[in-house]
């Protein structure tokens, strides 16, 4: 049986150093700018204003209410990543934004080799409830990466808002070069492994103020004023733009989908706690139900995630080379047009992760009013109701029993799609994160 991989991307684990690398060159390539170590992020403009009609005047006078007394300010951003995964993803539409209200914003990209990459995996693995914490050699590759970094940092910041634990350290390092410091955490630190969060906790405990998704996921521990904000998405984006039913068939016809048969699919990356594999399995039982149903892994690789090639040749292999499981990827050109024409045209979403912090492509779905199965855990159930705007499941079981009745009942699948659509409207879009930031920027104690 021929394989349905289009353009088939096979790799030796030992490849997986050699694409970070290729993915931090593309990045450059892509304009990116370096400014020593770290990489400034270019970015695009967005106007407030064009929110109004989605969001109401009310919330855009609101956020220049708040922005006018912080006009001028020197707002930082760190990440890990400019490439793949929530963070850039957020940070793209977000901070052009900021800048519209008047602040002066930048986001940079900490710098980092193999090893640190490897070391801040095994970071995020433990801190989402991975057995093995990291070796003693992995924490002294992040602590030196850290220091690089915060050396290089140039100072005179009014507010630095230190993204996820790969550049936490800075803060402890360098704290004069920022007036304010505050730690965003975008993954789910609810049950740790206790070794890691126990090594992880000095070097964020004393961030003046810290922002996680959920009340569950933070730690005993924190010193400062800690703040609960959900991440939000663009409905302006390319992702997110309305598409017309035909535009998006069009497209996911190039992509090898047969448009005149059902299409069930998870975007996201290739990661274990995505649960590519149990998507499969769901996949198989609903279609012994449903003949001739079809199904899309799209997934982009992340330049930070080395463990990403590996598990995207694992999902591959489950896969068989059944010719009705499409998977895909940035390397088949897979970009954010695409992504959103495969969440428009799929007659089913699912997202059945087994962790997820919050799950930006949850929203995605439910906002294009298709119907939505996710995993019932993180930041999922904040933004599903189960059985009213899509459904929550434990297992691949429940997962094919869902999609069946989905794809039988083409009316339910109607209803549940736009009954999501006003929650995520109100509490899931930039511009509430947007003003969120504003109060959160406006009130936190300045360090120095
Ligand atoms: N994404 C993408 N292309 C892909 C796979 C994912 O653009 O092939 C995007 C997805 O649409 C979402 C983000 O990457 O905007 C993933 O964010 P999420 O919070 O769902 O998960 P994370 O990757 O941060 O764990």
């Amino acid at each position: 049986m021929e394989a349905a991989v289009e353009h088939p991307i096979s790799l030796a684990p030992t490849a997986v150093c050699q694409i970070s690398r290729i993915l931090t060159v593309l990045a450059r390539v892509a304009g990116i700018v370096a400014t020593n170590m770290l990489q400034t992020v270019p970015l695009g403009t967005k106007q407030l204003a064009d929110y109004a009609s989605i969001v109401g005047r009310d919330l855009i006078d609101e956020i220049h209410a708040l922005a006018k007394p912080m006009e001028g300010r020197k707002v930082l951003h760190l990440s890990a990543t400019a490439y793949g995964g929530g963070v850039a993803e957020i940070l793209y539409t977000l901070l052009p934004l900021m800048r519209d209200v008047g602040l002066d914003a930048e986001w940079q990209v900490i710098y980092g080799q193999d090893e640190f990459f490897s070391a801040t995996k095994q970071m995020h693995n433990s801190l989402q409830g991975a057995p093995d914490d990291l070796t003693p050699q992995q924490w002294t590759d992040w602590m030196h990466y850290n220091e690089l970094n915060a050396k290089e940092l140039s100072g005179g910041w009014d507010t630095c808002i230190v993204h996820d634990p790969q550049p936490a350290a800075i803060m402890n390092l360098v704290p004069q070069k920022a007036s304010q410091w505050v730690w965003r955490c975008h993954i789910d630190l609810s049950t740790p492994n206790p070794d890691t969060i126990r090594q992880l906790l000095p070097h964020i405990a004393d961030y003046p103020q810290s922002v996680f998704h959920m009340q569950q996921y933070v730690p005993v521990g924190m010193k400062g004023t800690v703040n609960i904000v959900p991440p939000a998405i663009d409905p302006l984006a390319p992702k997110n733009m309305a598409f017309s039913p035909d535009e998006a068939t069009y497209i996911c016809h190039q992509f090898g989908i047969d448009v005149e048969r059902p299409l069930v699919c998870q975007v996201s990356r290739f990661d274990p706690w995505k649960d590519p594999l149990g998507v499969i399995d769901s996949f198989r039982l609903a279609r012994e139900e449903v003949p001739g149903i079809q199904l899309a892994l799209v997934g982009s690789m992340a330049s930070d995630d080395p463990e990403g090639w590996e598990f995207f040749n694992a999902t591959v292999e489950h896969a068989a080379g059944d010719p009705d499981i499409h998977i895909l990827n940035n390397f088949n050109n897979v970009g954010a047009i695409e992504v959103n024409a495969f969440q428009s045209h799929s007659d089913v979403l699912i997202q059945k992760s087994t962790r997820e912090g919050f799950g930006l492509t949850v929203s995605e779905a439910i906002w294009k009013s298709r119907p939505f199965i996710g995993g019932n855990v993180g930041g999922i159930p904040l933004q599903v109701e189960d059985g009213v705007s899509g459904y929550l499941v434990d297992s691949a079981e429940t997962c094919a029993q869902r999609t069946v009745e989905i794809l039988r009942d083409p009316e339910l699948g109607a209803k549940l799609g736009k009954a999501g659509k006003e929650h995520v409207r109100k509490h899931f879009l930039t511009p509430r994160l947007l003003r969120d930031w504003l109060k959160i920027m406006a009130e936190a104690p300045p360090t120095t």
